[in-house]
């Protein structure tokens, strides 16, 4: 079969760009070894609750996810935003407004006003730099770094609250400042990912395009310097190169890193880029938490049901992390009279990865650290635990920006990369949406014009 793009992998970003080729003209493929849409932000059925699994909230001011789903006719309904942003101090809840005023207002202000005066492409020069420290230019002030730093932990992208990098995290606020005047903006889509990922998958068809799902791909073809397809892997020969041969004039690869070197022969991808993406791809580098989903009778919240709360540390673990209900936000992914939460704690992929003897004492402390913060969750229905590896590379100073895979890996004609782990911006789903869209018009060769103002790396 002949293709004008492959697209490896039907994670967000994989969805994303085939979508959009399609959308374009382009007789598309899009590949995907599992047997469900989606990718890491999957959305998991477990005892009447829709568990978005790899997908709690969506960071997508409008034109990333949203905006593609405007382009094929989908409706992307965004929930409600949190209604209160409860941080837990030390030994209770307090809404986080109350860790900053009168003087400190003005620090909160000049930060504010940075923000907006500099420009996107400026970010890049602060890679290296953790967010405390641009902040300390403009504020001394303990309260308002830690409003900054209590959404940097809800939004999961480094273990650290200290530790987060300035570039990352100021692309994220300038965006939701700029197009939605707050300084963080989230929400769940209305129905749920699975019923998101199959109306792409649908959009996908209704334009041309192959949506193979349980089938992996086992090699990117290059011949001469110039990628020529892909091979499947033959299942009922899974170690042999007798899988059906794709051909295509392009592939856009959307395997994350820890993947991407095993899809290609010895000595193919250029030594630089295999560098990076190793670097990148080892584990003491992937953004990890440990945690619990919770069902109960009552909502399981710190003050409001609609809420973002989140702690630096709690009292036993020590360990900074968010709670989320997420019936507040859609009562449909719980069955009536019942309420689901998500509590989860980051940790240290360098220093605990692997270590069981660590995580099963610090599972242990997160319930009865939970029990103290959140006394409803006593009487839960049931409990289950979810240790998190595969969250993404984790976005501290040095591992975030240029050091990052660029989208067109300019040695191979016709080779792309997308998806969160490559050179982009912003917050999980958002991020590997807006690579969709970049990667997207990198095959097209041009700005496609629905996207011309949207923010993108
Ligand atoms: C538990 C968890 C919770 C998270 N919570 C959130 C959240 O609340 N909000 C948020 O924004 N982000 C969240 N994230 C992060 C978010 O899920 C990811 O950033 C995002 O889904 C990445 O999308 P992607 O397209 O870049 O990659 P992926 O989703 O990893 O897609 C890659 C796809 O490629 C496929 N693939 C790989 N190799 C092959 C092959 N050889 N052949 C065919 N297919 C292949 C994979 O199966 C996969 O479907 C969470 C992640 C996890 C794990």
């Amino acid at each position: 079969m002949r293709y004008d793009v492959v697209v490896v992998g039907a994670g967000t970003a994989g969805l994303v760009t085939a979508l959009i080729l399609a959308e374009q003209g382009k007789k598309v493929a899009l590949v995907e070894k599992r047997g469900y849409l989606g990718g890491r932000a999957m959305e998991h059925r477990y005892r009447g609750h829709q568990i978005g699994l790899g997908s709690h909230l969506v960071e997508d001011p409008g034109d990333s996810l949203t905006r593609v789903c405007e382009l094929v006719g989908i409706t992307l309904t965004h929930s409600d935003r949190s209604d209160s942003m409860p941080f837990w101090d030390r030994d209770h809840w307090k809404p986080i407004q109350e860790l900053y005023s009168g003087a400190a207002k003005q620090g909160l202000k000049r930060c504010i006003q940075a923000l907006t005066e500099t420009d996107y492409a400026e970010f890049d020069k602060l890679d290296h730099l953790p967010l405390r420290e641009w902040m300390a230019q403009y504020t001394s002030d303990e309260g308002v770094y830690t409003v900054w730093e209590a959404i940097s932990i809800l939004e999961q992208i480094t273990d650290k609250w200290y530790d987060h990098s300035a570039s990352e995290n100021l692309y994220v606020r300038k965006m939701h400042y700029d197009l939605k005047r707050t300084a963080g903006y989230s929400f769940w889509p209305m129905g749920g990912w699975e019923k998101l990922w199959k109306e792409m998958g649908d959009a996908l068809v209704a334009r041309g395009g192959e949506l193979r799902l349980s089938s992996t791909v086992r090699r990117v073809l290059v011949e001469d310097g110039s990628v020529v397809g892909v091979r499947l892997r033959d299942p009922e020969r899974p170690g042999s190169d007798d899988g059906e041969t794709l051909e295509a004039d392009a592939v856009v690869v959307n395997a994350p890193v820890w993947n991407l070197p095993g899809l290609f022969d010895d000595g193919v991808l250029p030594a630089n880029l295999l560098q990076r993406v190793r670097m990148l791809a080892n584990n003491r580098n992937r953004a990890c938490w440990l945690g619990y989903w919770i069902a109960a009778k009552e909502p399981v919240i710190a003050m409001s049901e609609r809420e973002m709360a989140s702690f630096k540390a709690t009292p036993r673990t020590g360990l900074g992390g968010f709670t989320l209900n997420f019936t507040g936000y859609d009562p449909g992914v719980s069955p009536p009279g019942e309420y689901l939460t998500c509590v989860g704690a980051a940790f240290d992929a360098a220093e605990h990865y692997g270590d069981k003897e660590w995580l099963d004492r610090k599972f242990h402390e997160f319930w009865l650290d939970i029990e103290e913060m959140l006394p409803a969750a006593r009487g839960a229905l049931w409990t289950k635990k979810h240790l998190v590896t595969t969250y993404g590379v984790v976005n501290k100073p040095g591992l975030v920006g240029a050091v990052r895979p660029d989208t067109q890996v300019r040695e191979i004609d016709g080779l792309f990369l997308t998806g969160d782990t490559v050179r982009s911006r912003g917050i999980g789903i958002d991020k590997a949406a807006r690579s969709g869209i970049t990667s997207a018009e990198a095959v097209l060769g041009r700005r496609h014009p629905f996207f011309a103002n949207t923010v993108r790396y």
